[in-house]
């Protein structure tokens, strides 16, 4: 049976977060009793109070320090709810003065200077200790019960209220609540959304109006319900945590998630499994890993079955549905990224036309795997990236065009429910992302040997044209490597490079890029972030591969930072890439001047100057106008 309400948070959300948090210690002091051999004396209740406190205060110092600041003060405070008067104090006051069976809730509160006991406006997050939550959990689903449910949305309505009549400038997401429902196990999370102003108030049956409200007007999610602590008291962190409060954190989840390549190649290093790194196809294969070659070594051959049942055969038909319309695709071809399969399809409608066809990973997999961190980038965020670019008016013959996205339409009747998410089917809710034109790639064509003077000078220009674009609006490419430039071929018009692969694009401050041991610029390896020449230098790492210069073979960042340094300070790229061409070789010294330093890429200099190279080697053949 499926569940009646929508789930708070995705499990590739959860996911992400879980590596984000793997470098961040969560210190539980207090230990929460276990229920199973502790009596049901009041101390262990006091103790289980205590613990459910000590859990978040843990979990919002650990997050703070994390995401926020390590220097600055924690702006929050842990307080319980006093049932007689809902009113705020520190548990072990109420504990010691005999109060604690009146106690109802513990709660993470904004800190305010004035008034220090807390209020409900400062309230971002309340905790609910009931006896039994898993146990109340009905048989067929896994959710809490009705009783515990109806406590959370009093609760959660509560916050709502308060929020919007404070007379504080709150900078909190004032419209969504959560309340987390634990007992010395097991948790849950309920959010409560909506905009309270729409309630119809009525003084003389609050109840009933905040009925309605609820009815009409409230989104309500309640994720299953998980164990969290074990039988020693210890959390396991990474099933519960909700904080939401507003003000950007500094470091984003998807930074501390990308660091989950390098723990684990410290655990390798650690366990002294560090031979095994290079596969058998080499070099080759290990560059085309975004983030570790270890990666490669350690995956779970359980979860590559389980993302195989989405792999499309040649032949075969995928149906695509958006809001509006539902579109048909023939699969012509599969194709590789290096890690990822994707496809060339054409419209049933129009057969004639090719296009690139991405599949997504499915929002609920069982089974997350690191590659769908990888599929995410691909698919949901590179058509989060396109459809900004489309809104920004940023087009171009060197940029991909969204042409379709949406959610693949699967065999059999979809049963899902009319408030949105997934039915049972394994395949419901997977995202799709269609894009042209298409091409084969600088990596397919180095290893066939198409690549020679004439498209390196090509790739070069076009490749910079669609940074040019792109920076304009101040996005950037964070991720420039062969597999993801194209060189496309149509009909009458001279062939032409377009740079593909935008999932990892900076669209602002706190976004990385993605790291590539050889393509990455020194500034993402050393820093984790572009500078304003960092695109152009993974380009030019490109076209010194294309062109057949050997990288070292390492693989740790240190190696890589060491060969970049020795490599520029003696000329090594500027030396290959002038086997080439005088004006590749040129504007690798303007790169090498740039990198590191503030100053913005002059781009349209060294698109005239590419652009007249490709006139002479044309003999003044016409060439096209557009840069
Ligand atoms: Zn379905």
């Amino acid at each position: 049976m499926k569940p009646v309400f929508d789930v708070p948070f995705e499990l590739i959300d959860l996911q992400k977060f879980d590596y984000a948090l793997e470098g961040v210690s969560f210190q539980q002091l207090i230990r929460m009793p276990n229920a199973v051999y502790a009596s049901t004396s009041d101390s262990a209740e006091a103790t289980a109070y205590l613990a459910v406190e000590d859990f978040l205060h843990a979990t919002v110092k650990g997050l703070w320090e994390a995401f926020w600041s390590q220097d600055e003060p924690m702006p929050f405070s842990v307080a319980c709810l006093y049932k007689e008067n809902l009113k705020f104090y520190q548990a072990e006051n109420a504990i010691a003065s005999g109060r604690l069976g009146s106690l109802c809730a513990s709660g993470v509160l904004l800190k305010n200077p004035r008034h220090p006991h807390g209020k409900w406006d400062n309230l971002l997050e309340l905790a609910l200790l009931r006896p039994g939550i898993q146990s109340l959990v009905g048989e067929s689903e896994q959710q809490p019960s009705l009783h515990v449910l109806g406590e959370a949305l009093f609760y959660a309505l509560r916050m709502l209220i308060s929020r919007r009549l404070s007379r504080q400038n709150l900078p909190l997401s004032s419209n969504s609540a959560f309340v987390l429902l634990v007992d010395s196990q097991y948790g849950g999370v309920v959010k409560v959304e909506g905009d309270v102003n729409k309630m119809d108030f009525d003084v003389n049956n609050v109840y009933k109006c905040a009925a309605e409200w609820i009815q009409r007007h409230a989104r309500i999610a309640v994720s299953p319900v998980d164990r969290i602590w074990n039988k020693l008291g210890n959390a396991n962190w990474g099933d519960i945590g909700a904080l939401q409060f507003a003000g950007l954190p500094k470091h984003s989840i998807e930074d501390l998630a990308a660091d989950h390549g390098c723990r684990l190649q410290t655990r390798r290093l650690e366990r002294q499994l560090g031979d095994t790194r290079v596969n058998g196809s080499g070099l080759f294969r290990f560059q085309q890993h975004g983030v570790s070659p270890e990666i490669v070594e350690v995956q779970d051959e359980s979860v590559k079955l389980e993302s195989e049942s989405l792999k499309q055969e040649v032949g075969s038909v995928l149906w695509l549905e958006d809001s509006n319309w539902e579109r048909g695709y023939h699969i012509n071809q599969i194709r590789s990224n290096g890690e990822l399969p994707y496809y060339i399809a054409s419209p049933v409608e129009d057969p004639g036309k090719s296009l690139f066809l991405y599949v997504g990973s499915h929002p609920s997999q069982l089974e997350p795997a690191w590659e769908d961190m990888n599929l995410w980038y691909l698919v949901q965020r590179q058509t989060k990236v396109l459809t900004i670019m489309k809104q920004k008016g940023l087009s171009g013959k060197y940029l991909p065009q969204l042409s379709a996205s949406g959610r693949i339409i699967h065999p059999g009747q979809c049963r899902r429910p009319s408030s949105g998410g997934n039915c049972d089917h394994p395949w419901c809710g997977t995202p799709i992302l269609v894009t042209s034109p298409v091409g084969e790639t600088v990596a397919d064509m180095v290893s066939e040997g198409h690549f020679g003077v004439d498209e390196a000078i090509r790739c070069c220009h076009d490749c910079l044209s669609a940074l040019s674009t792109a920076s304009s609006e101040g996005i950037r490419h964070g991720d420039i490597r062969p597999e993801n430039v194209i060189c496309v071929r149509s009909g009458e018009s001279r062939p032409y490079f377009v740079l593909i692969g935008w999932g990892h694009a900076i669209l602002e401050d706190r976004d990385r890029p993605a790291m590539n041991l050889h393509f990455s610029s020194t500034y993402a390896l050393q820093e984790g972030k572009l500078c304003s020449a960092s695109d152009a230098e993974s380009l030019v790492y490109m076209l010194y591969f294309a062109c057949g210069g050997a990288f070292p073979d390492l693989d740790s960042v240190e190696g890589e930072l060491q060969w970049r340094e020795t490599s520029w300070s003696r000329r090594l790229i500027q030396q290959k890439l002038g086997d080439v061409s005088t004006v590749l070789k040129a504007f690798a010294d303007y790169v090498d001047s740039l990198c590191g330093t503030p100053y913005p890429m002059d781009y349209d200099i060294w698109l005239r100057r590419f652009k007249r190279s490709i006139r002479e080697e044309d003999h003044g053949k016409e060439i096209d106008a557009s840069v």
